[in-house]
């Protein structure tokens, strides 16, 4: 057959099937970074989607921000607010009765000490953030510096979403936490409710801490995730965010962004950039059509969804180019 027509008919035929294929998206933020080295390095080594949330006033805050940097992950200031219920409190936590001056010196400083991050969530907050107009002006200072915001929903009057209308801060929510309960058997059911919840939904925020057993969780199930399930920054689930493109993990030049061992195809798609291809001249030889470049067309034209790149890499080594023997 033509491989121009070969071509068309997967094309049309992928593009009725990836309509139903689209992968859900599921961001997975790791809190209070800055403390305990060790198991922090250990979440470093996890896929680079994973995003961390750093606490801005921690003996390891710039050490920390810097690594996860170097290593492709996205990065949260960790902004300690207060809770409603006493407990020992970071240096520099945000309260309601604070002024306006006082509360953008105490970001501007954050900022400062947790280098490369793309947005804030709370730590704590309970009381903080059910307060609307303190919340205003945590949004009112985060516009100054294009941070968006995760509301890690410490309590469920949260006013953060209301506080940033009006301003060009973008917000999400936190959906599940993983390891509330530290026992291992807990932070798995946890994991797979956050799974289910982005199947459902179409995406899911979920939000754990640096405990041994979320690690050995996070270990075991990350590379076990359903293929219609795409790990993704929680910059990906932004309002804003395009849907298939997701945005690029920030690492410097000089370092490439690292391209997890244990991670399956459909997630290292989340961290690939997209390749256009230029349209095949005319008067070229239909004969020429090269499989990875159809390939990057496809993909362009129907997303990363893991569905499709299976049934096209079965039509094409079966037709195009045999794998080869080793
Ligand atoms: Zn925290």
């Amino acid at each position: 057959m033509n491989p121009l027509i070969r071509l068309s008919i997967i094309l049309f035929a992928l593009l009725g099937y990836s309509a139903f294929a689209a992968p859900a998206r599921l961001a997975i933020v790791i809190d209070d970074f800055g403390y305990r080295k060790s198991n922090e390095e250990q979440v470093l080594q996890m896929p680079a989607a994973i995003s961390v949330a750093v606490l801005p006033n921690a003996p390891l805050s710039q050490e920390m921000a810097r690594k996860a940097y170097q290593s492709g992950h996205e990065i949260l200031i960790h902004m300690p607010m207060a809770p409603l219920s006493k407990q020992p409190l970071e240096r520099d936590t945000l309260r309601p009765t604070m002024s306006k001056e006082e509360i953008r010196r105490i970001i501007a400083q954050a900022i400062h000490n947790v280098p490369h991050a793309k947005g804030m969530n709370n730590h704590m907050g309970s009381a903080m953030t059910a307060d609307l107009a303190a919340m205003k002006l945590v949004m009112q200072t985060l516009s100054h510096y294009q941070l968006y915001f995760l509301d890690s929903m410490t309590i469920g009057s949260s006013k953060s979403i209301l506080a940033a209308q009006g301003t060009s801060v973008q917000t999400v929510k936190r959906n599940v936490f993983l390891d509330d309960d530290q026992n291992e058997a807990a932070v798995s059911k946890q994991f797979n409710q956050a799974v289910k919840m982005a199947q459902k939904n179409g995406s899911a925020i979920a939000i754990g801490h640096p405990h041994p057993n979320t690690i050995k969780v996070l270990q075991q199930m990350l590379p076990k995730l359903p293929a219609n399930v795409v790990l993704v920054p929680v910059s990906a689930l932004l309002p804003s965010a395009p849907l298939v493109d997701y945005p690029q993990h920030h690492a410097p030049d000089t370092e490439k962004t690292k391209k997890p061992a244990t991670l399956p195809d459909n997630q290292l798609a989340a961290t690939q950039p997209i390749q256009f291809v230029n349209p095949c001249p005319t008067q070229e030889s239909l004969n020429k059509i090269n499989p990875s470049a159809a390939y990057s067309t496809l993909k362009n034209l129907l997303g990363y969804s893991p569905a499709v790149w299976s049934i096209y890499s079965y039509l094409t080594y079966c037709t195009v180019s045999p794998p080869v023997k080793h």
